[in-house]
């Protein structure tokens, strides 16, 4: 960064404010002993502090500025109508602890958000609470183990998750202090099937399944898969961070799943590009939903007032109150401004833009699996006649050309991944633009691939230290680190 940054920018006096002459007697301070000497302020005036935030914000990139493919995260575009809905004073000013007779809005929300998420996803009952996704698959795998125990069924403590699953699968198991096993993919991106029956036993607790899977491949056995899981007493986890891919075409209780973590954050958009907030509620099957967190908002007739429940066998609480109520607010805004045939529709693009873009890409970086995929693809970062150019250096170099680059080295099964999820707020043509981007890094890559190697050129910071960036992070500005 070249510009200065505002303490550099303070000068001893100058002011952001300017006060009338003083038109009372001095006063002398209380206590000199409890005053601090040293506080180095920066001393700027208003038009220095405008530039200095502006300027910032502009050497940053989000989904407000271009396209942001980003595979697993569904960066869509955030309506701010959206934003306006959770700052309405009736949702933003209300207090946690106010009797339920007054917040009557609030809960009919909550109520309504339910009820809507029971009508996408097919299951009976839906709690609010989790904080993310991550923390809605603690949340489900909880239940599980607790539908097991109320059962007497103790020794259930294995749950199998694929090698495509998304990390926290496998830490959400040991959190919840059960054992993980790992089942292999086959040539087309489906869960092993002989490899799931040698792994079947009476100790299965259960499955976490992602249903489109990281490949963006929704998996042809699924319901074969959820078929033999029953049979052998386990129960079906449902990884729901792709369900941007299936609204209002297949319910994911109907698939088999018992219970599932919706991403509010990614399928019903909220910004989260900056890690938070999200909001992760479960929906549960009719084996499961006394199990689900509370509370949750209830009616008792359809003229009835609102209040807020402990489902009979609840595992508690997850979370203080009532889960993150704004993004929750945001969600609703979201599906009532669509509607079902929206939501259908968002989907449908979603899946058809992914395809455009697959159907381009493949003629020039390698697709290991080459099927019809759902609204996000993985390809191999690996170019003939470029040997030492890796994904890591084609997603820098998209930098340059002004594109957010698409997730790196996950799923873990593809060497070299790529994973691309355009969602279907990009226009034909941003795709286009992210298509022609990609085609020429491939051509520079074989005729100059420094180019690729030591790029970003154009952007503020070039390439990172990756490694020493997230271990040492430094958050704040201190006089004298500059280096
Ligand atoms: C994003 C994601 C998660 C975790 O969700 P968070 O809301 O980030 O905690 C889990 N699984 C998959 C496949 C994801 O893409």
């Amino acid at each position: 960064m070249s510009e200065p940054i505002i303490y550099e920018l303070g000068a001893a006096g100058r002011r952001g404010a300017a006060l009338p002459a003083l038109d009372v007697p001095t006063a002398a301070l209380p206590d000199e002993e409890s005053l601090r000497n040293e506080l180095p302020l920066p001393e700027v005036s208003e038009v220095d502090v405008m530039r200095h935030y502006v300027r910032l914000s502009q050497l940053n990139y989000g989904v407000d500025i271009g396209m942001y493919p980003l595979g697993s995260c569904t960066m869509k575009y955030n309506p701010k109508m959206n934003e306006d809905a959770a700052r309405l004073a009736g949702f933003s000013h209300v207090h946690p602890y106010q009797p339920a007779e007054t917040v009557q809005g609030s809960l009919a929300l909550m109520y309504g958000l339910q009820e809507a998420l029971k009508a996408i996803s097919g299951f009976c009952g839906v709690s609010l609470q989790p904080a993310a996704g991550a923390h809605g698959e603690f949340t489900g795998i909880l239940m599980i183990r607790a539908y097991h125990l109320a059962r007497g069924d103790a020794h259930r403590d294995i749950v199998l998750i694929p090698d495509s699953a998304h990390g926290t699968n496998p830490a959400t198991t040991s959190m919840a202090g059960l054992t993980m096993v790992e089942l292999k993919s086959d040539g087309r991106g489906n869960v092993d099937l002989d490899d799931l029956k040698a792994h079947l036993s009476n100790r299965t607790a259960g499955m976490m399944l992602t249903n489109p899977n990281t490949l963006g491949l929704f998996d042809e056995h699924v319901l074969e898969i959820s078929e033999l899981v029953h049979q052998a007493g386990g129960l079906m986890y449902g990884d729901g961070a792709n369900l941007n891919a299936i609204m209002g075409i297949a319910k994911p209780a109907e698939l088999g799943f018992d219970v599932m973590h919706y991403n509010l954050h990614k399928t019903f958009s909220t910004p989260h590009g900056g890690g938070g907030p999200g909001s992760g509620p479960v929906g549960a099957s009719e084996a499961l939903v006394d199990f689900v967190p509370g509370p949750v908002a209830v009616r008792a007739d359809a003229e009835g007032p609102y209040s807020l429940v402990m489902p009979s066998q609840s595992i508690g609480r997850v979370k203080a109150f009532y889960g993150h109520f704004g993004v929750i607010v945001r969600a609703y805004a979201y599906i009532c401004m669509l509607g079902a045939e929206g939501l259908r529709q968002a989907s449908e693009i979603a899946v058809l833009n992914a395809n455009y873009l697959q159907s381009i890409l493949k003629e020039v970086l390698p697709l290991p699996y080459d099927r019809t995929c759902m609204h996000e693809f993985v390809l191999r970062g690996q170019i003939e006649g470029a040997p030492d150019v890796h994904a890591l250096d084609i997603s820098k170099r998209l930098i340059d050309y002004g594109v957010h680059p698409p997730t790196n080295y996950f799923p873990l099964i593809v060497p070299e991944a790529l994973m691309i999820e355009p969602t279907e707020t990009e226009s034909k043509r941003s795709l286009d633009h992210f298509a022609q981007a990609m085609v020429g890094i491939v051509q520079e890559a074989r005729t100059a691939p420094e180019l690729l190697h030591e790029a970003p050129h154009h952007a503020p910071i070039r390439r990172l230290d990756e490694v020493r960036a997230a271990r040492q992070l430094v958050l704040r500005w201190q006089p004298n680190a500059q280096d």
